[in-house]
């Protein structure tokens, strides 16, 4: 039941004049309004990143989160919670690292391991080779000299999205060049300045890679590039990374069942996991409490809808998107259903309108819902493909997605670092993107219309051409598990 003060009437028309249909009786208006209040959400992203801390799939962290996930939910007030299963292929927790220069003279070298990557088994000690960018003409400018070597890399300052998108599209070809290089193992600069680390999956496919890497500070690697110029630099190496098998995780899945519908889905969703370096704020806690918050809006404010809204807080993400790749495996009968799924992964930055992955169809579905958002009409929303986040396997089966679509800061510059702590978040646009959220899922999930449908294995395929993800599935490693039917529908026409 949905109760105003008249004051709060009038600001309310006020703020939305000239939207289509906003009227004091909206419930979108009542879920924006609420969310850009005092809510919880800010104090459970502090409450998650600084009590649980970061949590890795596979890890202690990444259980107690998981139960976080399911008391918040609870106290939320929704109908159900469950935890379901899922598959991740091998564990990988980072250990010990240590690096240091021996020669020409010692110091210490600031490292981390890079994720999915190999343990050195023992201290290994060799000579440094610089291999430049590491591109293909780079190891065959380097010839024999890298056998039994280790590799120094370089990269460029990473800035924007693109150039974050290219480090990860480098991952693979450079551990394939490593290997046939014979190298003992591969020191990748870091991509941003004044020291900082952090940890970025070097392999998303089913097998860990087979040659020790380590990311080392971005000053310290020019440092040994200079000198490696002049004479002979040798490094030691000894990392420990915990490497096994394939293991099951869980996602956190919460249900408010529709009153009308109530076999029709919406899903609201944002993982859960992270790395651990820092805590993993907007990266992606503050999106977690998003998920929350919208069921805690929904309760608050009584609202029933007519589809089913299932809020769901995926693991996995970072290893390769495994929690929401067995969600859509183990849900693979009612996909059919799925009326739409609404992702959120770029932590706090301002919701400029959501990615509709290749399907202008979607653009005016958007453009309704968020009718009460002056600036988030059809041209706002983008048809670029998403792959890299949690719509990626439920885009692969056909199903309506959405994925926010965030001003890079303050997400970027902390991306998977040391500093993406809570402090980080930008409270106001936190806030406003739960708005943004709460108002999306209630549109789409009391729409009387039916939203464009499911589509085929066929039109999926001519989507991924269409919108270039093929490129992006080849570069991380998942365009074989699509043809295989591994991953999305199965294979067929
Ligand atoms: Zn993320």
């Amino acid at each position: 039941m949905l109760r105003f003060r008249p004051v709060l009437v009038l600001l309310l028309v006020a703020a939305t004049a000239g939207a289509a249909l906003a009227g004091p009786s909206d419930p979108r208006v009542a879920l924006k309004q609420r969310a850009e209040g005092e809510t919880p959400l800010i104090a459970d992203t502090f409450e998650l990143c600084d009590r649980v801390g970061g949590r890795i799939t596979g890890s202690p962290a990444m259980d107690r989160a998981v139960r976080w996930g399911v008391e918040k939910l609870k106290a939320a007030g929704v109908d159900s919670v469950i935890t379901e299963s899922f598959a991740v292929p091998f564990l990988w927790l980072p250990g010990t690292v240590e690096v240091a220069a021996t020669a020409p003279e010692s110091f210490s070298l600031r490292a981390v391991a890079a994720p999915g990557t190999a343990s050195t088994g023992s201290p290994i000690e060799a000579k440094v080779v610089d291999v430049g960018l590491g591109r293909a003409e780079d190891w065959a400018k380097a010839g024999t000299a890298t056998s039994g070597a280790i590799a120094l890399v370089h990269t460029k300052e990473m800035k924007t999205f693109d150039e974050l998108f290219d480090e990860y599209m480098r991952a693979g070809p450079l551990l394939k060049a490593a290997a046939q290089a014979q190298v003992r193992a591969l020191l990748i600069q870091s991509t941003r300045p004044r020291g900082l680390l952090y940890q970025h999956p070097m392999v998303f496919g089913r097998t860990p890679g087979t040659v020790p890497v380590v990311l080392v500070a971005r000053e310290q690697a020019n440092r040994l590039a200079w000198l490696a110029d002049r004479t002979e630099v040798r490094v030691r190496m000894d990392v420990v990374n915990r490497i096994g098998p394939s293991f099951d995780a869980e996602n956190v899945v919460a249900e408010i069942r529709g009153k009308e519908k109530p076999e029709e889905v919406v899903v609201l969703g944002a993982h859960l996991d992270s790395w651990a370096l820092g805590t993993g704020a907007e990266d992606n806690g503050v999106n977690s409490a998003l998920v929350i918050d919208v069921a805690r809006a929904f309760k608050e404010l009584g609202l029933e809808p007519r589809r089913t809204v299932r809020f769901v807080l995926f693991g996995g993400e970072e290893q390769g998107m495994w929690g929401s790749a067995g969600y859509v495996e183990r849900h693979k009968a009612e996909l059919d259903r799925h009326a739409a799924v609404v992702i959120f992964d770029i932590g706090s930055g301002r919701t400029r309108g959501f990615y509709v992955s290749g399907r202008p169809e979607l653009r005016p579905v958007l453009a309704k819902a968020l009718s009460i958002y002056p600036g988030l009409g059809p041209s706002a929303h983008a048809l670029e493909g998403v792959d890299g986040t949690d719509n990626f396997d439920f885009l692969l089966s056909g199903v309506p997605n959405f994925v926010a679509d965030q001003e890079p800061g303050p997400y970027l510059p902390d991306y998977h670092a040391e500093s993406d702590v809570p402090d980080r978040v930008n409270v106001k646009e936190a806030r406003r993107n739960a708005g943004i959220a709460a108002a999306l899922v209630w549109s789409l999930a009391n729409s009387p219309a039916s939203i464009p449908k499911r589509q085929t294995r066929a039109q999926v395929d001519a989507l991924l051409v269409k919108t270039k993800l093929v490129e992006q599935m080849v570069g991380l490693d998942q365009w074989e598990d699509w043809k295989a039917g591994r991953r999305g529908f199965p294979p067929g026409p």
